[in-house]
């Protein structure tokens, strides 16, 4: 197995290019408060820029009108474009259309549905509709087995009943990919399937945007909020099925797997931009007879803020390059492993960030409040730490057996080795 920490320079141009467009076109706009309308007009002229360097909608391969760059460009991309929560917005992969689209692609894939691709999926990814991704419930969410949203066959249509919340982007969608029970008979991760519900839809509630930590004041059809809806006799037509009858689960398989990793790729470029902070204030603030750089404390917060980046990297390179190579099913481990390792060194960085700048770093006058806001959910969000962890030590612990003596038990190794070397032993005694 080959190892390659280099990127080719065409690439590198690339990435040098986005870097340039980051700091000069959204960081600006990220200071100003606009509406969606406003916001999307602001958007729209770099939006165009982005594809005429051909690095729009970059997770899909090029015959869904992406670049097809593979999981480990993407995410060397991901870590600059996710500096600003603007970023994926311009590049044309934000969630949850990117995952969504990424859903589409597979299912459509699978059932051969042109219709599906052409009317939801290719305008998806051309940024002409934008979507939801419904499956958590007030009772439903990290144990998604317990969903009671049901979707019922009645002739050509489904009729789906349900409440759903934290749907995000939910008020702003044009169509919601919904998660419901379709089957009641067998265990949920057969019985479940994905729909597709135009938001328009008779019965589809968009009850409120949910106000949370990021946006404690919401308002309403804002890009980034997080939807409550209801779904009461909802009546689609039965193609509009996503994959096959039963698939929901492996389906949300397919579209969380690598979706975790892009957000993993742009946590590292918050993660970057809070050290940035951290270490241009040690360098600036002098109190009690040093500056903050010349205190310990400080020092370790440096130290151990790059080497929690640099290994966040390392295990994010390593799972998308493991789903490049060998499919994101395969890769289960080390994608929950990043999840959960990446929400964390997010967390402590801007955490540490916001401690040397004191006072300042509390206020709204550095963008390092609304990144520990932001940094604090993903820890929740597609599934919160502790069911990622349970996924890594139970595949871990199944290469395991039971045994009664432990097998390092050095007493039974030396039984085991004085029988095997007893010819040697007694040569070796017979000689003194
Ligand atoms: C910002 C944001 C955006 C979101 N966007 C979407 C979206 O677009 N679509 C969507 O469908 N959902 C979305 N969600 C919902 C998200 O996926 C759920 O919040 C998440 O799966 C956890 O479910 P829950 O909130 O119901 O927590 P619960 O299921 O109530 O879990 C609560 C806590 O219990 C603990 N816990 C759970 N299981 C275990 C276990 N087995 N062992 C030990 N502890 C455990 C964890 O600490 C967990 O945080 C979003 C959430 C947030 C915060």
């Amino acid at each position: 197995m080959g190892w390659d920490f280099s990127t080719e320079p065409e690439f590198e141009e690339k990435l040098a290019w986005m870097r340039e467009l980051m700091k000069e076109e959204i960081f600006p706009l990220e200071t100003l408060e606009l509406d969606q309308a406003h916001l999307e007009r602001a958007v729209e002229p770099l939006q165009e820029e982005v594809r005429r360097q051909g690095l729009w909608a970059a997770h899909l391969p090029p015959g869904l009108g992406g670049g097809g760059f593979g999981q480990v460009k993407l995410g060397l991309m991901h870590e600059i474009l996710g500096q600003s929560h603007l970023g994926p917005l311009v590049f044309g992969n934000n969630p949850p259309d990117s995952g969504n689209a990424e859903l589409l692609a597979v299912a459509v894939a699978e059932t051969g549905d042109d219709e599906q691709r052409e009317r939801w999926l290719v305008p998806l990814l051309a940024g002409e509709l934008r979507s939801g991704f419904s499956m958590t419930e007030p009772g439903a969410g990290a144990d998604p087995t317990l969903i009671a949203t049901t979707a019922v066959r009645d002739g050509d249509e489904w009729v789906i009943n349900g409440h759903k919340w934290f749907t995000s982007n939910g008020s702003i969608a044009d169509f919601l990919i919904v998660m419901a029970v379709t089957n009641p008979e067998v265990d949920a991760y057969h019985g479940c399937s994905m729909i597709l519900v135009p938001a328009s839809t008779p019965g589809v509630e968009i009850v409120r945007d949910v106000p949370t930590m990021a946006h404690p004041v919401v308002h309403f059809g804002q890009y980034g909020g997080h939807a409550e809806i209801r779904y009461t006799d909802v009546r689609v037509p039965a193609k509009n099925l996503i994959g096959t009858e039963g698939s929901g689960f492996r389906l949300a398989q397919d579209r969380l797997g690598p979706g975790r990793i892009h957000h993993c790729m742009r946590w590292l470029g918050q993660s970057q931009r809070a050290f940035d902070m951290l270490c241009e204030r040690a360098v600036s603030r002098y109190l009690h007879g040093s500056y903050l750089a010349q205190k310990q404390t400080v020092q370790n917060w440096v130290a151990d803020s790059l080497a929690e980046m640099t290994a966040a990297r390392l295990l994010t390179l390593y799972a998308a390059w493991k789903i490049d190579t060998v499919g994101a099913a395969a890769a289960r481990v080390e994608i929950a492993m990043i999840k959960y390792y990446g929400a964390g060194v997010l967390y402590n960085v801007v955490d540490r960030a916001i401690q040397v700048h004191g006072a300042l770093g509390f206020s709204t006058d550095l963008p390092l409040e609304a990144m520990y806001r932001f940094a604090r959910a993903a820890r929740i969000y597609d599934g919160p730490d502790e069911v990622h962890r349970i996924t890594v030590a139970r595949r871990t612990l199944r290469e395991y057996e039971p045994v009664e003596v432990p097998t390092e038990h050095i007493p039974t190794r030396r039984e085991a080795a004085r029988q095997r070397f007893a010819d040697l032993l007694d040569a070796a005694t017979s000689n003194d």
